[in-house]
């Protein structure tokens, strides 16, 4: 999004940890639907991954601890009448046609990355929170993927790191000390304590998670006792004030 800085430039703000609606998510990315986990090159642009971590959650996808790097857990198989129990079986690679699956062409571009062959895949990442409110966590480089054994079968791994754009002015670096991925327990429990309103005015709309100490200062993103939700424009003030 933009906003009118005070001397009248544009300054661009990051999206990253803002709040926005399911047909939002489905706009930023111009398709009718989004439906599946993962989504290689869709629309023919980016990648696309869908997480959710609710205990209900049938993936387990992880944070590692600086919150630079997601751990996201391949997909299983479609589950249909005739198929055995999804979670029974191996993650595949291949449809049954031959064609590679989401997980292969994730894994394909993860190990032709790591192979020197071209450039990390861009991957942007939504985290869903609730039905119908999602959180735009910014763009990723997948930059590795294995199978791994879990219980009696084997699931795909694949590595996000968050992108770094520590490039430009201070104002533009100091929001990228505020980009840590929080984690999505900690984002359900700050949006049911501040009932979905910015905490300085009330408004619904254009929300975003901030840090109220800065990671860069030593705040925690795994706590929702240093997360607040804040609307763009008191996000923004809080930032020059910092400043
Ligand atoms: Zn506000």
């Amino acid at each position: 999004m933009t906003l009118p800085s005070r001397n009248g430039d544009i300054i661009m703000m990051k999206a990253d940890n803002e709040i926005i609606s399911y047909r939002e998510m489905c706009d930023r990315e111009e398709v009718q639907t989004l439906q599946r986990g993962m989504n290689y090159r869709l629309s023919g642009r980016h990648s696309v991954v869908l997480m959710s971590l609710r205990h209900n959650a049938p993936y387990s996808d992880r944070v590692d601890s600086n919150g630079l790097i997601l751990i996201y857990e391949g997909h299983d198989i479609p589950k249909t009448a005739n198929s055995p129990d999804p979670k029974t079986v191996d993650q595949p690679e291949y449809n049954p046609s031959g064609s590679l699956t989401q997980n292969g062409l994730f894994h394909q571009a993860a190990q032709a990355y790591k192979q020197g062959q071209k450039s990390a895949e861009i991957v942007q990442v939504y985290q869903k929170l609730f039905n119908g409110v999602w959180s735009d966590n910014g763009k990723f480089r997948l930059t590795d993927s294995w199978m791994e054994k879990s219980g009696n079968r084997k699931v795909f791994k694949f590595i996000l790191e968050l992108c770094d754009k520590s490039v430009g002015h201070s104002k533009q670096r100091m929001n990228i000390e505020q980009n840590r991925i929080i984690p999505s327990q900690v984002k359900m429990e700050v949006w049911k304590r501040d009932k979905g309103r910015c905490v300085e005015c009330g408004a619904t709309d254009n929300l975003h998670f901030d840090h109220i100490i800065p990671y860069s200062k030593g705040g925690s993103s795994l706590t929702a006792n240093n997360i607040q939700l804040l609307c763009a424009r008191h996000n923004l003030l809080k930032k020059d004030k910092i400043e």
